[in-house]
């Protein structure tokens, strides 16, 4: 029988690998994994969800049942309600996890089916429940519970920006602190970006209409990337991986009319390259969602 920790670590390792190639991975991704020859489910229809080689549970799924609002996060932390009295021993497997400090894994679901995608995180941790609402408390820093958190280290940098050294120790661990939490909420807010900015565009590049998802991204028009309480497709592109970067490093850009304008360095002179994924485009009116309100602030 495989050692249940390796097939628990495996799985967390497993879905962040397929985390750094999505923003919101699709459910076909989520389906399992092989360990040492055996397959190993990932998660449930909804719920908590023990695969039959684990004792204990693997994964928490939360699914959409509104737009926005269907979850409670607060801070790093997001509330799980409990499963049904039918089911309480789900419930009681949840809270062993909470006491055992078990990593899980937490996927919330942020696009609808026919074809659904997940935010996922991992490894969270339950860092407490409420009997009484009936809820769990997730924290989704992907940090064991106590641990300190340090952000991650500028290497090599020459020049460093003058920065007040915290005062007390109780300071740096709200520096840190809020500097988890604003990483968990700006991934969710970029997962629902996106989400809402690729719906807007019927999943095409605004560009050149390519039509395939997962080579899609939601580019920002503006600095300006903090999360906030409702997405504003106004504020982003559906463009493909190709017009994305061009645009970012102003290859390609629209003007007020929305007309694509391209713009290459005289040298070397375009090749066939160019010509079919830049040039080609160059004067063309961009796709843009049938509602006006969503069309690019410019
Ligand atoms: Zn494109």
């Amino acid at each position: 029988m495989l050692d249940e920790t390796r097939i628990r670590l495996e799985a967390i390792q497993h879905v962040r690998i397929l985390r750094e190639r999505w923003v919101a991975v699709p459910a076909s991704e989520l389906r399992g994994f092989t360990v040492l020859g055996e397959h190993i489910v990932l998660r449930g229809q909804q719920g908590i969800f023990k695969p039959a080689e684990l004792s204990d549970p693997l994964s928490i799924t939360t699914t959409i049942s509104s737009d926005y609002t269907h979850d409670t996060i607060e801070g790093s932390c997001v509330m799980y309600d409990f499963v049904p009295p039918s089911r309480e021993h789900e419930n009681e497997a949840l809270k062993r996890c909470a006491e055992t400090v078990l990593p899980l894994i937490y996927f919330l679901q942020l696009k609808k089916r026919p074809a659904p995608e997940y935010a996922v995180f991992a490894p969270v941790y339950v860092v407490g429940w409420d009997d009484e609402t009936r809820r769990f408390l997730v924290d989704l820093s992907e940090q064991r519970p106590g641990e300190i958190v340090q952000p991650a280290r500028t290497t090599r940098q020459l020049k460093l920006p003058e920065i007040r050294t915290p005062d007390s120790p109780n300071e740096v661990h709200e520096l840190t602190r809020s500097y988890v939490v604003s990483t968990v909420q700006r991934r969710l807010y970029e997962a629902r970006f996106r989400n809402a900015v690729l719906d807007a565009y019927r999943d095409h590049c605004a560009v050149c209409e390519l039509h395939v998802r997962p080579l899609l991204d939601a580019a920002h028009l503006t600095a300006d990337r903090d999360p906030k309480p409702f997405v504003d497709v106004s504020e982003g592109i559906a463009l493909c991986a190709t017009h994305h970067r061009a645009f970012d490093t102003n290859v390609i850009d629209f003007d007020r009319d929305y007309n694509v304008r391209v713009t290459l360095p005289t040298r070397p002179p375009a090749g066939d390259g160019e010509r079919a994924m830049l040039l080609a485009y160059d004067g063309k009116h961009l796709s843009l969602p049938g509602d006006e309100r969503q069309w690019p602030r410019v």
